[in-house]
């Protein structure tokens, strides 16, 4: 268990603000306490002697003993106060129901600050403020202010909206869904999801953890814990909402184009979440995961008494990642001799309408029993030949001795109520709608695959650090947060290869340099401001120029620049050596900073048409090799990458050691707040960084 196990397991939980008036958050904390709490209940408050038949204390600090867990039911006037005394007389878990913090304005978040600086002051497990409480089933402990306590069951839940703690607690109780641990999270000041994960990672009753949160604190340490946890118990996750805060306008394609919907999905992703989008599947998945193993195959097979249900669900599993099984002829052989001759003996199976439980029996043992048999769907419509309670029973014993996953459709209303506590005992679901067992077991696989993940460490490049440094403090100097093709360097610090080019200030410094870069094809000319983005917009690059051409197109690059902005500021013209386009493929490589999750990084097809493609993909950085080698994967384009319509493939480890290299350097300067490697130009010889940009935060440097 871990460090907050005393928190859902304590024997003494003080109730500060308890009370007896009608109507009041202190008297339905006591109350829900006092019912089912194997524990003891103490009541906090200076203004009683006694709160429901119990004693009732002064102040913390009177209580005789030891308290595991305050919760706190005072104004917020003096919450804090309250929460500093149980920290002085040695408490360790405090859960604030008090309201009035950083969700009520500036007084509010100063409260909350306040509130952070005494849990750090006297090492606090604090939950809320603002909280609807937390429950635990173990122990019978309903902390809250809520109509209803939990029934016990294998899923913790975490809620960033008490309101919809209540709601859930409601239905599920509707249906018999239990918990283990339910916490509303509130303000998260001091203990986030990152912590609850942790607790229920490491909690043996807890098979399924469940969150619905509106935000993640701190992504980059959540995606650690995640991933450790998800390493055996899934997680499964609702967000809702997004965040805006820190969307500031955005200076780079990558800026443009990784906003922080997309950091969520790569975060979550990358911590091994399983999001869903509705509260049903929420319930659905947590179901079938806690009830369920995991399917070895991902060849699913149907056995139902009806032809169109059956097709129903063979599109289903079109939708999914899971296949229609296909089976062994032995299947065919065995399944032919025990069916009726009307019936079909191939995926999915029907076993037709007059089948009585004898005949769906043999046939789901058969198909249980093939190898290419990783999950199986047991559907039925109701018959006067069939009993949904008998085939129910006869589908708990084949699941239970063939431990291959099962999911029921039983297509009926009330007929099927016995049938369904039958199979929900055993943990084996049942939908009306068959393309639900479809998601659920779907949701199995996804499970299997996060399960058998391997992270691996990030690859630590040897770098020129100082290099990098003095690059971006020569920005500094210059006073601008703004680079462009004059912070090359940067890139070639980090081993990033670049071509070679100068910066020139007037023509005849660019004729000369055009003669040592120049190899046959001419050079590239761009003009060098940090007030121009993008250059080709305003005419600003220049490709295969010719010596000849070079002092004019000089002048004809400043005149464009002046033209665009009179008192743009221009540090020159770059002049940089042509690369043979014919092979290439123009790619973008980014980074652009998520409040949540921090640098992301963005890989995609790339040129000056990347918003218009808008084939990219990101992750959240520090990227692996094998996660900087998925990248590549994702993209839409990665065939033009790899040799289609007869094109020589590029050098793809060189893209994939490119992003890993942006990644190690965005992660040691956070002082970089949205980097552009546009294009990275890739060859079958290597890759090539030709334009870059970026913005800084001077005041991190
Ligand atoms: P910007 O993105 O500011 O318009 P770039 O430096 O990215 O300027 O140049 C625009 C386009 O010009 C690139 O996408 C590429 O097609 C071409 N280009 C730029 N530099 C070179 C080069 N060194 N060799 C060949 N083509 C280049
Ligand atoms: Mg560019």
């Amino acid at each position: 268990m871990g460090e907050l196990a005393t928190m859902f397991a304590p024997d003494r939980v003080a109730v500060v603000g308890a009370t007896e008036s009608e109507g009041s958050v202190g008297r339905a904390i006591t109350s829900n306490l006092a019912a089912d709490f194997d524990g003891e209940v103490v009541p906090v408050n200076p203004n009683a002697d006694a709160v429901l038949g119990r004693q009732c204390y002064e102040d913390i600090a009177s209580v005789p003993g030891a308290v595991d867990v305050a919760v706190v039911v005072v104004p917020a006037a003096i919450a804090v106060d309250v929460v500093e005394r149980c920290g002085e007389v040695g408490i360790e878990n405090v859960v604030v129901i008090t309201a009035g913090f950083s969700e009520a304005g500036s007084d509010g978040a100063s409260r909350e600050r306040r509130l952070r600086t005494v849990a750090e002051e006297y090492d606090l497990n604090v939950v809320g403020p603002n909280s609807l409480g937390i429950m635990s089933t173990g122990v019978g402990m309903n902390a809250t202010f809520g109509p209803e306590n939990a029934q016990p069951g294998p899923i913790s839940f975490m809620s960033q909206s008490g309101a919809f703690v209540t709601a859930v607690l409601d239905w599920a109780n509707d249906r018999d869904v239990g918990f283990k641990d339910i916490v509303s999270l509130g303000n998260k000041a001091v203990l986030d999801e990152r912590h609850f994960v942790a607790e229920w990672g490491d909690d043996p009753e807890t098979d399924v953890i469940l969150a619905y949160l509106e935000g993640i604190e701190n992504g980059g340490q959540f995606i650690r814990t995640a991933r450790e946890v998800t390493q055996d118990t899934p997680i499964l996750m609702v967000k809702s909402g997004r965040t805006e805060a820190g969307a500031s306008a955005a200076a780079s394609h990558t800026g443009t184009m990784a906003g922080s919907e997309r950091a969520y999905e790569a975060g979550l992703e990358q911590a091994g979440v399983l999001r869903v989008e509705t509260v049903q599947e929420l319930f659905d998945y947590a179901g079938i995961l806690s009830g369920q193993p995991l399917p070895e195959g991902d060849g699913v097979a149907i056995v139902t008494n009806a032809g169109g249900p059956g097709v129903m669900t063979t599109d289903a599993i079109g939708d999914s990642a899971l296949d229609l099984a296909s089976f062994s002829n032995e299947t065919i052989d065995d399944l032919t001799e025990a069916l009726p001759a009307g019936a079909n003996v191939y995926n999915p199976i029907d076993v037709i309408g007059d089948a009585d439980v004898e005949r769906f029996r043999e046939a789901i043992e058969i198909t249980l029993a093939d190898p290419n048999v990783g999950a199986a769907i047991v559907m039925a419509c109701p018959t006067a030949t069939l009993s949904f309670d008998a085939l129910a029973e006869a589908t708990v014993e084949l699941q239970a001795e063939y431990g291959t996953p099962v999911a029921a459709s039983l297509m009926g209303g009330d007929s099927t109520r016995e049938a369904q506590a039958i199979l929900s005992e055993a943990g084996i679901p049942t939908y009306f709608d068959p393309a639900r067992a479809v998601r659920s077991l779907d949701a199995l696989r996804e499970f299997r695959e996060i399960q058998a993940r391997e992270y691996a460490e990030p690859t630590e490049f040897d770098v020129d650090r100082e290099r990098a440094r003095e690059v971006l403090e020569s920005a500094k100097r210059r006073d601008t947060n703004s680079l462009g093709v004059e912070a090359m360097d940067l890139l070639s610090a980090y081993g990033i290869p670049i071509p070679e080019g100068e910066i020139v200030d007037g023509e005849t410094e660019a004729r000369e340099a055009a003669e040592r870069i120049d190899d046959g094809d001419g050079v590239v000319m761009k003009i060098v401001s940090p007030d121009i983005l993008h250059k080709s917009d305003i005419g600003g690059v220049e490709v295969g120029v010719p010596a000849e051409e070079v002092a004019d197109t000089y002048e004809d690059l400043v005149t464009r620049a002046r033209n665009y902005q009179s008192d743009a500021t221009i540090l020159g013209v770059q002049i940089q050596e042509m690369l043979d386009l014919d092979d290439a493929t123009e790619t973008i490589v980014g980074m652009n900073r998520d409040p949540q999750f921090g640098p992301l990084v963005l890989f995609g097809l790339g040129g000056i048409f990347v918003e218009v493609l808008e084939d990219t993909t990101v992750k959240v950085a520090p990227v692996s090799e094998p996660e900087a080698k998925s990248m590549i994967d994702e993209i839409e384009s990665a065939p033009l990458l790899r040799g289609a319509r007869g094109r020589e493939p590029v050098d793809e480890a060189g893209v994939v050691e490119t992003i890993q290299r942006l990644s190690q350097l965005v992660t040691d300067f956070p002082a970089i707040l949205e980097l552009d490697i546009n294009p990275l130009v890739a060859t079958p010889d290597g890759v090539s960084a030709v334009d870059v940009r970026l913005t800084i935060d001077q005041e991190q440097l």
